[in-house]
């Protein structure tokens, strides 16, 4: 495709690289210039207009274009548009913000660090970890253990976190220390005839062997998303949480909930850890906290991780750990807003009820010839194609359906997004069912086109 000389496309095309792109490809065709936002829509500078069916990247929760985080963000520039939080300064902002995180986390969460983004916060759990067991006198006891197919951010720590190889591949990932054992996908990974029980059963054991295979005494943390998100949308089976939770007490071990992509009412719960009885000694959340207005990522954590922390850095002088724009006063007030939207428009029950009409709206597709499951939770869900309904076999090469697909949802004024062959929705919290059976039937006229 040519590009115009001189358009924003060409321009794109002579000066960025682009994040989770493939650059070559993005050479020949260019990309799509968003220009503005409104509700659950998007625009891009032609004036094509299109439903955000992914709000953004799993994060805009209360849609485009909310003035109440505007007037925020603009209110809070004017009166102190930065400060940091370092050598004991602070703002109000982010205080306000840390104490009312903690209030409505899950119980046993007293403390807040805040960092720019999802990545820096995973980034930041581990060094916290690190840092603990240093300080409490059992510096062998390192070791992360994580899920494949999870996604916890692209920093060296965090990426090497993340179970995908695409995030691996070229650099040098993962970290020695980070371990990954088999992904909760029921549907890709349990054995024939092995029940959603069962399965738990089998990857709860699975964890406890590697852990004593590991020696528990240098195993620190096990780290999941409660719905694993980016990597395809993928419910864990049932009671595989208290199954894994309790392997985890056995063997001291802290369970770290990434919420970045489930917190603030994804699930149908204002956390996803509410939705599975999941009670992490450390939680992780980012994303629809702004909805992503601002970037901001929090992570909280136990008091006894805490105390550790804190005699620790008293006996070093410092703890030596923060970002410039750690706990920013602009992005804290815009969290506080938004929180406020999200409690007094009730979008965590309206996100119960939309992803309900979701999931029902789906559900017929699984007799389609081209679906081999249909899945989510809350308003989360997938439908991934495959090339063999009996077989479960995937298209070869995996992922060129779903980049497919993707592309030619935009024909349809649609963005979804395609993990391999799985096509995802994850629209904003304020949809209605009109919206919905929107998004339903431009995702059926591509289907048509597919098959
Ligand atoms: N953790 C989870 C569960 C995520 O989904 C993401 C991003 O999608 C991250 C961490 C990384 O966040 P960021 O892209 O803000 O670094």
């Amino acid at each position: 495709m040519t590009l115009l000389p001189n358009s924003a496309q060409a321009r794109d095309v002579a000066y960025l690289l682009h994040p989770a792109t493939n650059a070559r490809k993005h050479e020949r065709t260019g990309p799509i210039v968003m220009a503005r936002g409104e509700g659950i829509h998007v625009y891009d500078d032609a004036g094509n207009r299109y439903v955000e069916a992914m709000a953004g990247l799993w994060s805009v929760a209360v849609g485009f274009g909310e003035p109440r985080l505007v007037d925020a963000a603009a209110r809070q520039m004017g009166r102190l548009p930065y400060y940091h939080s370092f050598s004991g300064k602070s703002s109000e902002p982010t205080i306000d913000l840390a104490e009312r995180l903690v209030k409505m986390s899950p119980v046993g969460l007293d403390r807040v660090f805040f960092t720019n983004s999802g990545s820096e916060a995973n980034d930041t759990v581990v060094k916290l970890v690190w840092f603990y067991n240093n300080a409490i006198g059992r510096p062998e006891k390192k070791k992360f253990i994580a899920r494949q197919n999870g996604y916890h951010g692209i920093t060296i720590a965090s990426g090497s976190l993340t179970g995908l190889p695409t995030n691996h591949r070229g650099f040098d990932l993962p970290l020695p220390q980070m371990k990954h054992v088999s992904c909760p996908h029921h549907y890709r990974y349990a054995h024939e005839g092995e029940g959603e029980e069962a399965f738990a059963d089998r990857l709860a054991a699975e964890l406890e062997a590697r852990i004593l295979e590991e020696g528990p005494e240098t195993v620190a943390a096990f780290i999941g998303e409660p719905l694993i998100g980016a990597g395809g949308v993928l419910p864990p089976p049932a009671t595989y949480w208290e199954k894994v939770q309790a392997v985890c007490r056995r063997h001291d071990v802290l369970v770290v909930a990434d919420e970045v992509i489930n917190g603030f009412g994804r699930l149908g719960t204002m956390f996803a850890c509410d939705h599975y009885g999941i009670r992490p000694d450390v939680l992780v959340v980012s994303k629809q906290l702004t909805s992503s207005y601002m970037p901001i990522a929090a992570v909280l954590f136990s008091d006894a991780i805490y105390q550790g922390v804190a005699d620790g850095s008293d006996r070093l002088g410092t703890f030596g750990h923060g970002f410039t724009a750690s706990g920013h006063p602009v992005a804290a007030a815009v969290a506080m807003e938004n929180l406020d939207i999200i409690e007094e428009r009730g979008l965590v029950a309206n996100a119960a009820a939309m992803g309900e009409h979701l999931r029902a709206r789906l559900a017929p597709f699984a007799d389609h010839p081209l679906v081999g499951e249909v899945r989510g939770a809350g308003l989360i869900a997938a439908v991934e194609l495959v090339a063999d309904r009996a077989t479960k076999a995937k298209f070869d090469p995996v992922g060129a359906v779903g980049a497919w697909f993707y592309a030619r949802a935009h024909d349809h004024g649609l963005i979804i997004r395609a993990v391999g062959d799985s096509i995802c929705f994850c629209p904003p919290l304020i949809v209605t069912a009109a919206d919905i059976d929107d998004i339903v039937d431009r995702f059926a006229a591509v289907l048509e086109e597919t098959a």
